[in-house]
């Protein structure tokens, strides 16, 4: 089994991230870092930070690049997380991050940065109908519900719609995916580092597209010369 990888998996809202996130954090035994899940326990905690970032996030917008890059910086440093790998969901999202992220990481830099790619029109219709445990954040949809009325199968919290995963929030949410972070991958491909992998079918067969992916660069990361 490899372990540790260094990740970055990009995708727009939707686009089966956070599933596939947990997924790649168990195979590799890695954390799973997500800011968004980050934010929202602050939030929840009612800490300074989620009382900055409530509104923006309800919104749809982002927080500033300088907050979100602490959050990060400081998480990163958490136990050797930088040198004993991760899979980072949600952050970079602008080519600023991008650039501090590398700064952050510069004495053991990713591995690979995955652009899950699913069409817009998929995404919007996953969205709408998502739904996600307010306690672990497990994802649930309309269509896959959880077994017992609305409460996780993992903890039993209660399962909701997310405050921005209405129709107009997550229109602007994609709208700014497209703005801000899809020039991320142009960025991460001239430098060698992205790789695009096809976000459509189950989640065992994206994991398995994703698992073949991730193990090339980390044995050719390894592999001497
Ligand atoms: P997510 O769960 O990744 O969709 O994130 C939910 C919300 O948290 C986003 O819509 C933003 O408001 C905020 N957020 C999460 N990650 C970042 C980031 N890297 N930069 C700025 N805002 C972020």
């Amino acid at each position: 089994m490899i372990s540790g990888v260094r990740m970055v998996l990009l995708g727009r809202q939707g686009a089966g991230k956070g599933t596939q996130c947990v997924r790649l954090a168990r195979h590799y035994v890695v954390p799973h870092i997500s800011t968004g899940d980050m934010l929202r326990a602050a939030v929840k905690r009612g800490t300074e930070l989620g009382r900055r970032a409530k509104a923006i996030m309800d919104a749809g917008d982002l927080v500033p690049d300088e907050l979100i890059v602490r959050v990060v910086d400081e998480r990163l440093h958490q136990g050797g997380t930088t040198r004993r790998g991760y899979v980072l969901d949600g952050f970079p999202r602008t080519v600023a991050q991008a650039e501090a992220l590398a700064e952050i990481t510069a004495a053991q830099p990713l591995h690979v940065v995955v652009d899950l790619e699913v069409p817009t029109e998929v995404v919007v219709e996953r969205i709408a109908s998502r739904r996600t445990c307010a306690d672990c954040g497990a994802i649930y949809s309309t269509a896959a519900p959880p077994k017992y009325g609305w409460h996780c199968d993992n903890c039993g919290g209660e399962v909701i719609q997310r405050d921005d995963d209405t129709e107009e929030a997550i229109l602007h949410r994609l709208d700014l995916y497209e703005r801000e972070t899809a020039p991320l991958i142009a960025w991460y491909a001239e430098r060698g580092l992205a790789v695009e992998v096809d976000g459509i079918g189950t989640a065992d067969e994206v994991s398995t597209r994703l698992y073949a992916v991730v193990d090339e660069r980390v044995a050719a990361a390894s592999t001497p010369g």
